[in-house]
């Protein structure tokens, strides 16, 4: 059995990326920038990756440049796009829905001058005022991401795009969760797109950006040449080859109408259940359109980090809320679709992956069960931390 329902968080490396890794390590350990025969094959292995990326995006390879991962992307988006020297203005809309590493730059950087997007309660961006914001402030530039991490919900970032583009305005999509579960084509039309390994199966501590072509080049981690002087550090090209290699292996499963329909049935076979289970569980943004390996849903009182600790006993591995929320307070996502307090504590996520079959998600639903049981057989009196250590 696959316990494993926190894919969002990150995921197992896929063995397809895991054999691309040794095999770069191996063969291409060179310094992509040394000018030896040698190097040569690391530069052209480098320069594969990009084509392969730019091909899967729809872009141009010289608009591609290797990073770290989402967090460093969405930096270098805010940072590049405030500074002084952006050609449309330093004004910055930013939806509610977005992950700390946009929200956070973004307030930095543009302080009083970032604009918020509103999302409705079902969890999607609301595009109303939008077209009318655009056109009075000309911002430098719109995010919104693609798919949502906590929820899952699909937001209309083809909209926001279309929006952005009749007035000239810089669009930003994080697409850290949709890339690996939706088909990427077409993000490659945005301005900026950001872009996470580990949350598709290839390794963490490697990721994208898509820049605009032509422009004012961007400038982020200065130091050598590397990535056109884009991204000064030595790349990180076994990384790079396993994100490619675990993209590869997503996009083929995703090129098939049949594993897709499969994906998104295992994951309604688990609402079913838990609808028949656990009558009193409610699915946040239920009706709204979903990545297929994501629920985010209420569990009864007690709190949630109960429920979690005793399905971890059990060997299913869920989430509270996103893993980069942990810690820092509650949801701001969550609060902005309107869930009072008491509810934020209520949530729990579950995602799962292209591994995790029908036959997993139902047994974590039986696995709701019979913790709901345990849980209400808990006898009286206990203490708080006993009960959540039991
Ligand atoms: N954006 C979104 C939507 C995410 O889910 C995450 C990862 N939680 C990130 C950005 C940050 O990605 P990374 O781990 O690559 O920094």
């Amino acid at each position: 059995m696959n316990g494993y329902f926190d894919c969002n968080a990150t995921t197992p490396l896929h063995p397809a990326a895991r054999a691309a890794w040794l095999e770069a390590s191996d063969r291409f350990w060179h310094n992509p920038s040394s000018l030896y025969h040698g190097a040569g094959a690391a530069r052209q292995g480098l320069e594969d990756a990009r084509e392969q990326v730019a091909d899967w995006l729809g872009c141009g390879a010289e608009d591609i440049v290797f990073l770290s991962g989402a967090t460093e992307a969405n930096n270098a988006v805010m940072r590049h796009c405030a500074s002084p020297g952006s050609e449309s203005g330093i004004l910055a809309a930013v939806s509610g829905l977005e992950h700390p590493s946009v929200v956070e730059p973004a307030r930095h950087e543009f302080r009083d001058r970032l604009r918020g997007i509103p999302c409705t309660a079902t969890g999607v961006a609301d595009l109303a005022a939008l077209p009318e914001m655009v056109a009075r402030d000309r911002p430098a530039l719109v995010s919104l991401m693609a798919a949502n991490n906590e929820t899952g919900v699909l937001q209309p970032w083809e909209e926001a795009l279309s929006i952005c583009r009749e007035h000239g305005t810089a669009f930003h999509c994080d697409a850290a969760q949709w890339i690996g579960k939706m088909p990427a084509g077409n993000l490659g039309q945005c301005d900026w797109v950001t872009g996470s390994a580990h949350k598709f199966g290839g390794p963490k501590g490697i990721g994208f950006l898509k820049v605009p072509p032509g422009g004012r080049p961007l400038r982020w981690l200065r130091g050598g040449p590397q990535e056109e002087r884009r991204r000064a550090g030595t790349e990180n090209l076994p990384a790079v080859a396993a994100m490619v290699a675990a993209w590869a292996a997503r996009e083929k499963e995703l090129s098939s109408a049949e594993n897709r329909a499969a994906a998104l049935a295992a994951r309604q076979g688990f609402e079913q259940r838990l609808r028949t289970v656990l009558p009193e569980a409610g699915i946040i943004a239920e009706h709204s359109p979903r990545l297929w390996n994501t629920v985010l849903i209420t569990v009864p009182l007690p709190e949630n980090v109960k429920w979690l600790v005793r399905l971890s006993a059990m060997g299913f591995q869920v989430s509270t809320g996103s893993a980069c929320s942990q810690g820092g307070g509650a949801s701001e996502v969550l609060r902005a679709m309107g869930l009072s307090t008491e509810k934020l504590g209520q949530v729990l996520r579950l995602s799962g992956g292209w591994e995790t079959t029908l036959a997993d998600w139902l047994a974590l639903a039986d696995a709701f069960a019979t913790v709901a049981g345990t849980i209400s057989q808990r006898p009286p009196g206990l203490s708080t931390a006993a009960a959540v250590l039991s």
